[in-house]
Parts: structure tokens; C-alpha cells; sequence
């Protein structure tokens, strides 16, 4: 049901009020890779909107490595990251970790985010076939591209068709970057599936510096956006400073992003 072969017009994604993830536009999320606090995200959004960007991505349910790290302000936190956005016309994606929190969740977000770690979690992709919200699946850590069609295939049979397939690095043999961006999977995808295929140039390398270069290629690789870690101050980031942009780097990146698009 995801392939070309089953349609061949490329699926596009309607947020309303006209945020649209899909061909013939390029979709550009940011965001922290987790919600912190109230004047936190009020910064984030300030700048997105200024840079007239309407989608956030922020965590607010974490799978970290480690379990003595920050995991996240949990239901509390996407309630007000709700409330914040709401007021101004920003879509919130975020991650959802396990079944039980699909429906306490639904309300609060304009996109469910499958992690790497959660990819083939197949009860999960279960409960999300049942919603009426768009989801946005990361490949796997390890995981092929086959991997990501046939977790992509649980949703869509489960009967919600609004789904975004996400490139953010897999883990390979490697050490210089935090994981290997395969960007060979950008014209693949698009190939194979008529679903939009965006990229995450943060997790797929890691490494702050290198980031506005590894989107930018994925741009002209054909991604149908661009989802980045961003805050005001990385060094003081709860989780994955050194691969977030601060608000310089980040505007910067979001006009260049828009001149690359342009030359497609
Ligand atoms: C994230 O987006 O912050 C995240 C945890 O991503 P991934 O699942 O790709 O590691
Ligand atoms: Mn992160």
C-alpha cells in the first residue's frame, strides 16, 4: 500500500492552516530535541516565526541511552507545548514511546513521531494505524529501508494513510559521526513509496558543525523536508546540545534550505 506501484501520485500531508509535509513544498521542522520549560519553547517559537517556519519539533517523552538521563516533562509538558502553540499557529511533532500513551497524546499533537528506537515496535505501529493524526517514522538504528516500508505498511493497513517517512542515520562500523546520514535513501524512498520523505540531519550525524551541510545535500538528494534540532542556548540543552544549532546557525540554515529548494 505504501509503494508506487499501489499509487503513483505522491501522497501530501495537510496540517491545515496551509502547513502542508509533501511534494511541491519543502517542509522545514525544528525544534529542541526536548521540551524543557515554558520560556524555552517560547524562544523556539519566536524564532521559527520569524523565520516563518510553523512546525516544531520538541520531545517531550525521551528514550535516552542512559536511564539516569533527562527523559522528558511528559504529559505535562506537550499539554503546555499545546497550549503555546495553539496560540500561534505552530504544528507540534513529537515522539510517542508506547502504546498506552497513543490516546492521552492525541489530542496534543499535529504529528505522532515513531523513534529510531520504536521503529519496529509493532504494537505501537498497531495503535497508530487506528488514529486519525499523521505519523512520522524514523528509520530504525539498524534498520533497511525495506525495514522502514514494511513499518510504514503497518500503519497504512491499519488504516491511517497520513504518514511521513523520516532518514536520520543508522549505525555503521563509523566512529567520526555520531551515525551515518544515508542519503542514498532520499531517491530510493522517493522512488519506491509515493509518501513524503523528509530528513534529520541532527541524529544522522551529530555533530553540530556538520549538520547545515548534511540537510542542505539532503535537499538536493530530493527530501521533501528538513526536521533539526535547534535552541537558544545548545551548551545548556537537556538532551543532544552538540548536535543542535542555535538561532543563528539556524536562520542561516533555513534561508539557505529555501535557496537550495529553489534550484531543485
Ligand atoms: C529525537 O528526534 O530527538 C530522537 C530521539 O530521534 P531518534 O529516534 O531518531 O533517535
Ligand atoms: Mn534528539
Amino acid at each position: 500500500l505504501v509503494s508506487r506501484k499501489w499509487r503513483v501520485k505522491p501522497t501530501v500531508i495537510d496540517l491545515g492552516d496551509g502547513v502542508t509535509i509533501g511534494e511541491g513544498s519543502l517542509a522545514l521542522c525544528a525544534g529542541p530535541c526536548s521540551i524543557e520549560s515554558e520560556a524555552q519553547m517560547e524562544k523556539v517559537m519566536d524564532h521559527l516565526l520569524e523565520n516563518g517556519v510553523r512546525l516544531m519539533r520538541g520531545g517531550v517523552f525521551k528514550p535516552r541511552s542512559s536511564p539516569y538521563a533527562f527523559r522528558g516533562l511528559g504529559m505535562d509538558g506537550l499539554r503546555l507545548f499545546h497550549q503555546l502553540a495553539r496560540a500561534r499557529g505552530i504544528k507540534i511533532v513529537t515522539e510517542v514511546m508506547q502504546v498506552s500513551q497513543v490516546e492521552e497524546m492525541h489530542d496534543y499533537v499535529d504529528v505522532f513521531q515513531v523513534g529510531a528506537r520504536n521503529t519496529q515496535n509493532y504494537n505501537l505501529l498497531d495503535a497508530l494505524g487506528g488514529v486519525d493524526k499523521p505519523v512520522l517514522i524514523k528509520r530504525g538504528i539498524s534498520g533497511s529501508i525495506e525495514e522502514l516500508l514494511s513499518s510504514a505498511e503497518y500503519v497504512f493497513s491499519g488504516g491511517n494513510e497520513k504518514l511521513i517517512l523520516c532518514e536520520r542515520g543508522i549505525r555503521t562500523f563509523e566512529t567520526a559521526s555520531r551515525n551515518t546520514l544515508d542519503l542514498n535513501a532520499v531517491p530510493i524512498l522517493k522512488e519506491k513509496t509515493h509518501l513524503p520523505v523528509v530528513v534529520d540531519p541532527s541524529h544522522g550525524i551529530g555533530l553540530r558543525d556538520y549538520v547545515p551541510a548534511m540537510a542542505l545535500a539532503a535537499v538536493l538528494a530530493g527530501a521533501d523536508g528538513i526536521l533539526y534540532e535547534t535552541h537558544e542556548t545548545p551548551e545548556t540543552a537537556a538532551s543532544d546540545g552538540q548536535q543542535t544549532l542555535n538561532f543563528a546557525e539556524s536562520s542561516r540554515l533555513i534561508r539557505n534550505l529555501r535557496r537550495v529548494y529553489a534550484l531543485r
